[in-house]
């Protein structure tokens, strides 16, 4: 059951994914059981989120990032499709907030979305982003935040693929990719 709530904590809001209880018989590697599909994810601890980490001053923010960086993570920007560092990037490891350093998502998750930006189907933990509804611009939207400083980081829509059926739509000036 241990390994049930741990998949269902990963894969937030994905209610068609159950977990193989073989895994037990696997330590290191949750495979996870979809309808039609077989994920397997490493598990690595180091990517646990740090639930007690402090999020930086906005004073310290403002010196950290760049104009752009801090235009799109402090005050919900959005750079062009297209241009970020990492909507064609296929490299592996952690992405982790640019602002505070928070473990986002992992290589594992993304995927071609074909939208120019960088496209996940869950985040590395379900603690490690919140969301919030977000209706500028004329749509009713689901805004993607930082949980640990609040960032803008981009928003979450139904339409991903299995096995979570989300697709986190990302801003690359928003992530920082920790290569592995
Ligand atoms: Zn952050």
């Amino acid at each position: 059951m241990r390994c049930l709530s741990f998949c269902l904590q990963f894969a937030t809001g994905a209610s068609k994914v159950l977990l193989c209880n073989r895994s037990a018989r696997f330590p290191g590697r949750f495979p996870v059981l979809t309808n039609r599909y077989r994920v397997s994810l490493r598990y690595r601890p180091y990517m646990s989120i740090q639930k007690d980490k402090q999020a930086p001053s906005e004073e310290e923010l403002r010196k950290k990032l760049s104009n752009f960086e801090y235009q799109v993570l402090r005050e919900g920007g959005t750079e062009r499709a297209f241009t970020g560092e990492y909507w064609d990037c296929h490299k592996k490891g952690v992405y982790e907030c640019r602002a505070c350093g928070q473990p986002l998502f992992h290589s594992d998750t993304k995927y071609d979305s074909g939208s120019g930006w960088p496209s996940f189907f869950a985040p590395i933990d379900k603690d490690s982003v919140t969301t919030r509804v977000d209706s500028s611009h004329g749509m009713v939207r689901t805004e993607v935040l930082c949980s640990v400083c609040s960032s803008h980081l981009g928003h979450v829509f139904p339409d991903g693929p299995t096995p979570t059926g989300l697709r986190y739509c990302m801003n690359s000036v928003c992530l920082k990719l920790r290569e592995e």
